[in-house]
């Protein structure tokens, strides 16, 4: 039996976002739509049962008969930087109760990867390093990270093993849990640390066009599957983050095990098959004007809504989720039966609840990010259905989870309803929906400020599906950003042009 200290710190940085938007102290304590921060014993009740990292871990080290200290976890709303204040702060009392703990024998850290803070652009190798020069070189060290993860050298060197989600949508964390305790389970036992190998690949791939769903993402996991196994003991894939500009942004393969020809060759195959496909990468997607006008069409004579995945918007992805250009082209165009879902105006939705149902307002909806080409809404509204915010997640990704996320309303206007929160949170379970009285299956139209997670919950009611493109701060097409930072000879779309590097 081992004694394995536990401690999470998530956050995935679009430095794109507006600095306005940054993740601060209280972000990180209040976690937006996951749980707030928890320190100490409460983290069990904090993530118990729920589809997170964590709460696999905890699962199946106590299964093994491992005894777990829990430190502290916490997660922030992906946005702009990670403040200095909100790092230090936090990274003070991971390894400050870290210290208290007393003797471990080995640590696991639940981190997202793709964090850039004010002060450190790889905020992940840097938790990993400080976490190395804690325990030594000898403890075992091993992480999960997400699929987004943007895998550095920091973060290879002072890792024993990193262990990455395989799915987006993100269905898989508990279960990447389980793997991780696994083979820490295993290197504990063996008093051994495995060979690893590791490979970026030069070409950024845009989030819509990494979902494991679909090809080619879909056959190179189960190429990954079918290469891991025998002397690999882990392979993981890493499409990375594209809205985070820093050095070593881009795809990885990386792998570990105890023979490392064999964990070399593995990380070869996987890596080149990745590449061999670049072109199957590229992105496929409408303005909104377009989407909303096939959606129209299709959902005149389909069974089932037509989803509209208001990409450029996600706040999973850093976005401010209250840009208007989607909302802009349902209207203008007469789309009925329509919900886009969810705008995050805190203002307009405590309007709502100080109107009360049925009341009609005159408001300006969203758009105060400071967006170019995005600008306040303004329509009169009926506020058709007020909530509190506190529903349960039945959707496969959040299931288990009950969010709060304070005062909602479902604003309409002509025919398309707008779900508005005060609470940022990514539209991908049904319940966004349902809280406020609207049956998905149900519409015609819906229009999701999200990239792919949504795909987990509604994917299977769709008649169809479209990628939009609206004004937002998750540019899609990752050849039009303005990368500074990025390493050269990087591609900045699968086949596009090169990264000068700087
Ligand atoms: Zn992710």
């Amino acid at each position: 039996m081992a004694r394995i200290a536990v401690g999470g710190i998530h956050h995935e940085t679009n430095t794109f976002a507006p600095a306005s938007h940054k993740a601060d102290l209280d972000d990180y304590l209040k976690g937006g739509a996951y749980p707030a921060l928890s320190r100490g014993p409460v983290m069990f009740d904090a993530v118990d049962g729920m589809n997170l990292t964590v709460s696999g871990f905890f699962d199946e080290a106590r299964a093994r008969g491992h005894e777990v200290v829990p430190l502290l976890w916490c997660h922030a709303t992906p946005s702009a930087h990670t403040t200095e204040r909100a790092f230090e702060t936090i990274a003070g009392w991971l390894f400050d109760d870290l210290a208290a703990a007393g003797p471990v024998d080995a640590l696991f850290l639940d981190l997202h990867g793709a964090m850039v803070t004010e002060h450190f652009d790889d905020g992940d190798g840097e938790l990993l390093r400080r976490a190395r020069a804690a325990v030594g070189d000898r403890m075992a060290v091993v992480s999960s990270v997400d699929f987004h993860a943007i895998v550095t050298p920091a973060m290879m060197e002072n890792a024993t093993a990193l262990h990455a989600l395989r799915t987006y949508p993100h269905v898989d964390r508990a279960e990447t849990g389980r793997r991780a305790a696994r083979h820490l389970h295993d290197l504990v036992r063996d008093d051994r640390a495995p060979f690893r190998a590791w490979r970026k690949i030069p070409f950024i791939i845009s989030a819509p066009c990494q979902c494991t769903l679909a090809e080619p993402t879909r056959s190179i996991m189960a190429i990954l599957d079918d290469l891991e196994g025998g002397d690999v003991e882990s392979l993981s894939f890493t499409p990375g983050f594209p809205s985070a500009d820093v050095h070593d942004l881009g795809p990885t393969v990386f792998g570990y095990g105890r023979d490392r020809a064999a964990v070399e060759a593995a990380v070869a195959a996987l890596a080149e098959e990745v590449e061999g496909r670049e072109a199957e990468f590229a992105g496929a997607w409408l303005s909104a004007e377009d989407g909303v006008r096939r959606a129209m069409q299709t959902a005149a004579r389909a069974s089932g809504p037509v989803i509209l995945a208001d990409t450029q918007d996600n706040p999973g992805g850093g976005g401010t989720s209250d840009t208007t250009g989607l909302l802009k082209a349902l209207v203008e165009q007469g789309a009925t039966d329509a919900v886009l879902a969810m705008m995050f105006d805190g203002d307009a939705a405590r309007r709502a609840h100080e109107a009360g149902e049925g009341a009609e307002i005159e408001l300006a909806l969203g758009g105060r990010s400071g967006i170019p080409g995005d600008a306040p809404f303004p329509a009169r509204f009926t506020v058709e259905r007020l909530g509190d915010g506190n529903f349960e997640s039945h959707g496969p990704m959040m299931a288990g989870m009950t969010y709060h996320l304070g005062p909602m309303a479902l604003l309409g206007t002509g025919g398309v309803r707008v779900v508005v929160s005060g609470t940022k949170a990514q539209a991908l379970d049904q319940g966004i929906l349902r809280h406020l009285g609207v049956d998905p299956a149900a519409q015609k139209i819906i229009g999701l400020k999200s990239s792919v997670h949504f795909r987990a919950d509604f994917a299977e009611m769709a008649s169809d599906i479209l990628v939009v493109l609206a004004p937002g701060t998750v540019i899609a097409d990752t050849s039009l950003k303005d990368y500074r930072k990025l390493r050269p000879g990087v591609r900045l779309a699968p086949l596009g042009p090169v990264s000068g590097g700087g």
